[in-house]
């Protein structure tokens, strides 16, 4: 006859910090004999098993083995977790943090359904409210002594940028009532080699800074823009959607938005530790994008802009963008099957590539309406949403993730330098007709199902290229029609290049005609 083994009081004997297997799983292991029961506490509080969390553990002799699962889990899963283990003989608890998501809200906010109960304490709803007072007196001051300055320097930048700013100078400047920071370079002779400056073979180049966003002819600001402003608590963030050039950027639901849903998907851009100037600059784009409605201009919601960090809600695209779904959508993607990698099917055709081209377009021809230069077009900066629905979804850099695309020179100035014309390399002028240029270059990885342009040249060898006049090649897919639009986005005088109304009109009636190209192409 076996033993009976001896009684037992409980232990745990290990608990880990989550990890993401399949799920993510808080892995215990307890002893006891009796077997203990379990017992989980979530911030002291008791834990509710649910569709997110749930426990999975097997049993053998003295030991139980297992995991708290997370389906998911957001940042009001962030926290600590206890676990108690219980028999006739005792009790033994183990805490451990559990960090899934990064904590973008205060703590003492509560979502609209909380998985778990954050309890409050009234002494942290005092300090709250004082710190909220402080903070709304503080913006006060913040938007007087902005409204001032965009008065006064009448700037575009982007969400997040650092540094000083860079100007733009040429003729569209003078008749502008703005008034730009002039960093003392205008003219390729007026030119020193100082840290603004790239020098190629015997040219000189001057760059500016950053990139921003700027509008032609019109003071851009308006002070009686009406930015939305979205509660803190009615956002459940879902999981990371990628990350930008100045934080992440996250799938979440939002709560009282639509009229008609009480939750809808949005994508929201977190700006992590802002400086007062990062915090002026997200005022003012709030305020840009505010302005710039249209179907193909992405849809901005609005702002949570008290505390930190600064969120911007979009809507979602389920796509994501453009450049990995042309990647995905090529004769490279590849994707899994059984594990194993496989030869993706669902190669784009024709008609298609036109209908995303000409839906960028017409963003263009509204933002050109609106005398508004984005400097940064790309296929990176469009988004992609159900039914091939394509939009301009981005008016900051994503320069983290496709930090290849960017020219590096000085300290942290990034240049698209793939993207932009001779004018805007060597002078830094940037137009309409700069825009035109890159929407050349857009057609042009479309048509390559997302390669880089120039990808088998060096930076330098890049700017070399353009600045001499030479222009990419024609896709082994695009037909001539399409080649001869980017040749016309191409010219190298700006006045030159075809107008983007014209562009628009060329590939909508092209699209509308693809069955007879599709015969050309066999
Ligand atoms: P940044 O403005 O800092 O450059 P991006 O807008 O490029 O950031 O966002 C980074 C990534 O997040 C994108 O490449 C895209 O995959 C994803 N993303 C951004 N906005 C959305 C959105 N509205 N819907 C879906 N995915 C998005």
């Amino acid at each position: 006859m076996a033993a009976c083994p001896p009684a037992d009081p409980p232990r745990v004997v290990s608990l880990e910090e989550p990890e993401l297997r399949l799920e993510h799983c808080i892995e215990f292991v307890v002893r006891g004999n009796p077997p203990p029961t379990l017992h989980w506490l979530h911030n002291g509080q008791p834990l509710r098993e649910s569709k997110i969390i749930h426990v999975e553990y097997y049993q053998e002799g003295e030991i139980s083995e297992g995991c708290l699962l997370f389906n998911k889990p957001t940042h009001y899963n962030n926290g600590n977790y206890t676990l108690i283990a219980k028999n006739p003989l005792g009790t033994a608890n183990q805490t451990i943090n559990g960090h899934f998501l990064k904590e973008p809200f205060p703590v003492d906010e509560v979502s609209p359904t909380p998985p778990i109960t954050v309890t409050h304490k009234p002494e942290e709803d005092t300090f709250g409210v004082s710190i909220a007072v402080g903070l709304a007196a503080f913006a006060c001051v913040l938007l007087v002594v902005l409204f001032i300055m965009i008065n006064k320097y009448g700037r575009r930048s982007k969400f997040g940028m650092k540094g000083p700013v860079a100007v733009i100078s040429g003729e569209e400047d003078s008749a502008s009532p703005l008034h730009h920071i002039n960093h003392g370079i205008t003219t390729p002779s007026s030119l020193d080699a100082g840290p603004d400056t790239v020098v190629i073979g015997m040219t000189r180049i001057p760059v500016i800074e950053n990139p921003q966003y700027f509008r032609q002819g019109h003071n851009c600001h308006k002070p009686d823009t009406y930015v939305q402003h979205i509660k803190r608590r009615d956002i459940v963030l879902k999981r990371e959607l990628g990350e930008g050039a100045f934080g992440k950027v996250f799938l979440a639901e939002c709560y009282n938005l639509s009229p008609t849903k009480d939750k809808m998907l949005v994508a929201v851009k977190a700006l992590k530790d802002p400086t007062l100037a990062a915090r002026k600059d997200f005022q003012r784009e709030a305020e840009l994008l505010t302005n710039l409605q249209h179907e193909h201009i992405v849809k901005f919601y609005g702002v949570c802009g008290d505390g930190d960090p600064l969120i911007m809600v979009f809507e979602y695209m389920k796509h994501g963008d453009l450049n990995k779904f042309l990647r995905a959508h090529g004769p490279d993607a590849m994707i899994l099957v059984d594990g194993q990698p496989r030869q993706a099917k669902g190669e784009l055709g024709l008609s298609q590539m036109l209908h995303i081209a000409s839906q960028i377009a017409s963003g263009m021809v509204y933002l050109a309406s609106q005398h508004f230069v984005h400097r940064d077009l790309a296929t990176r900066n469009c988004l992609v949403g159900a039914n091939l629905l394509v939009k301009i979804g981005d008016f900051g850099m994503s320069r983290d993730v496709y930090s290849t695309d960017y020219y590096r020179v000085g300290g942290h100035t990034m240049l698209p330098i793939r993207w932009m014309p001779p004018e805007s390399i060597m002078y830094r002028k940037f137009t309409t007709e700069s825009d035109v240029w890159s929407f050349g270059v857009i057609l042009w990885e479309i048509f390559t199902y997302g390669k880089q342009p120039w990808f088998q040249l060096s930076n330098t060898e890049v700017i070399e290229c353009i600045t001499q006049g030479r222009v990419l090649e024609r896709p082994r897919v695009c037909p001539k029609e399409v080649y001869d639009v980017m040749l016309g986005c191409w010219q190298r005088e700006p006045q030159q290049r075809l107008n983007i109304k014209e562009i628009y009109k060329i590939l909508h009636a092209l699209g509308k005609a693809t069955p007879i190209y599709l015969d050309v192409l066999g």
